[in-house]
């Protein structure tokens, strides 16, 4: 059975629901509803709106974890669709609702096929501010459903519908922020020699973090820093006292995210004391880097091209600077995470990720759902009779 049947029309239900993080409540009890419905054991509230269903088969302890986000986006959708978001200002522009019916339509079909271990099927809150995954784990998910491995998809426009995508090792950066406050001394603009211009301050440092990238990290290593807004308490014809930087940066790998923060904190610090003013800094970590686990990748290459065959897969692809709150699951058990594709510029599919008029093509489900399917014959295979 290949067809997206239910999935599609599960996909269309819940892209009409649109929630965003932490408030997937009728997406969470739509999901409930169905795994119910295929005789799943259901459970409610992991970490916030989470949810897990488990089907077990056979004698094995072995178990896997296929997962799903649920949360929409706060945008307002003019796809003109027929089944668009009926939840004012809320859309599924990044193709969750896709990744639930993947994982429901896998479900679906599991039911009725033969393998030896447990697959809980975890749907997870709130991924698009990277937390939804810190409460999963905190409410106990890796105790109460231990798994040897979790695997999860993500549409990508710009790839071919259905090709899939993924490699050991890093996929997904790790995103950092930062916020730095410089403070000098505000006062009249006609008299700068009796003050501390921060703004000028803040121009140099702005400048200056560009040469972190570029001269302190490994040029075979990736890096981005943004320095993303500025704001000022200055007024027309009054410097500030205070002007606040705001960014973002990037990176795969531990020894880069320390580098990055540490010469961070030193280019603000002191190129503001070479001023006479004070800069603080706060330096956060919001998503894990997604790291590959090499035997998890293999598996789930394996799947792959048993679902569309090895010109379908692509088992090498470039990793990319977004991140994916699905990094914290793979930083706590064994994990593959795989792009599919949705469709290449000009198709459905090919409108880019938090686009208004960005569109889940539901001709990728079938691929998606017989992907997963794959994993658990790789991984769970009844013994041999
Ligand atoms: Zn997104
Ligand atoms: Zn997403």
């Amino acid at each position: 059975m290949t067809s997206g049947g239910s999935a599609e029309s599960w996909r269309h239900q819940l892209h009409q629901l649109a929630e965003t993080a932490f408030e997937e409540h009728r997406t969470a009890e739509f999901v409930a509803e169905v795994l119910r419905s295929l005789g799943l054991d259901v459970a409610v509230g992991v970490g916030g709106t989470g949810i897990v269903g488990t089907l077990r088969r056979g004698t094995s302890e072995r178990a896997i974890g296929l997962r799903a986000d649920m949360d929409a986006l706060p945008i307002r959708e003019r796809t003109g669709l027929s089944f668009a978001s009926r939840h004012e200002g809320r859309m599924h522009a990044c193709g969750h609702d896709g990744h639930m019916a993947m994982v429901l339509g896998a479900a679906e079909q599991l039911v009725d096929d033969d393998f030896d271990g447990a697959v809980h099927f975890v749907f997870q809150p709130a991924e698009e501010p990277g937390r939804g995954a810190a409460a999963m784990i905190g409410a106990g998910l890796f105790d109460r459903f231990p798994m040897e491995a979790i695997f999860g998809l993500h549409n990508m426009p710009g790839l071919p519908a259905g090709v899939l995508a993924t490699r050991p090792g890093p996929i997904m950066a790790g995103e950092e922020n930062f916020v730095i406050t410089v403070t000098g001394r505000g006062g009249h603009a006609s008299a700068p020699h009796h003050l501390i211009d921060p703004l000028v301050v803040a121009a140099h440092i702005i400048v200056a973090l560009q040469s972190i990238v570029a001269r302190s990290v490994d040029p075979v290593d990736s890096a981005v820093i943004s320095c993303t807004d500025i704001t000022t308490d200055g007024a027309r014809n009054a410097v500030p006292s205070t002007v606040r930087i705001t960014g973002d940066a990037r990176n795969f790998a531990p020894d880069v995210s320390t580098l990055l923060e540490t010469r961070l904190r030193e280019v603000a610090e002191r190129t503001a004391q070479a001023h006479g003013a004070t800069a603080e800094v706060s330096y956060t970590r919001e998503f894990a880097t997604t790291v590959n686990h090499s035997e998890a990748t293999a598996a789930a290459v394996r799947a792959a091209a048993r679902t569309v065959g090895e010109e379908g897969c692509d088992a090498a692809t470039s990793p990319i600077m977004a991140s994916e709150d699905f990094g914290l699951f793979a930083d706590r058990v064994p994990a593959n995470f795989t792009l599919i594709g949705n469709g290449m510029p000009g198709e459905r599919g090919g409108v880019p990720l938090h686009s208004h008029d960005y569109q889940f093509d539901d001709a990728i489900l079938p691929a998606g759902i017989r992907y997963y399917r794959s994993i658990v014959h790789e991984l769970l295979a009844p013994p041999s009779a």
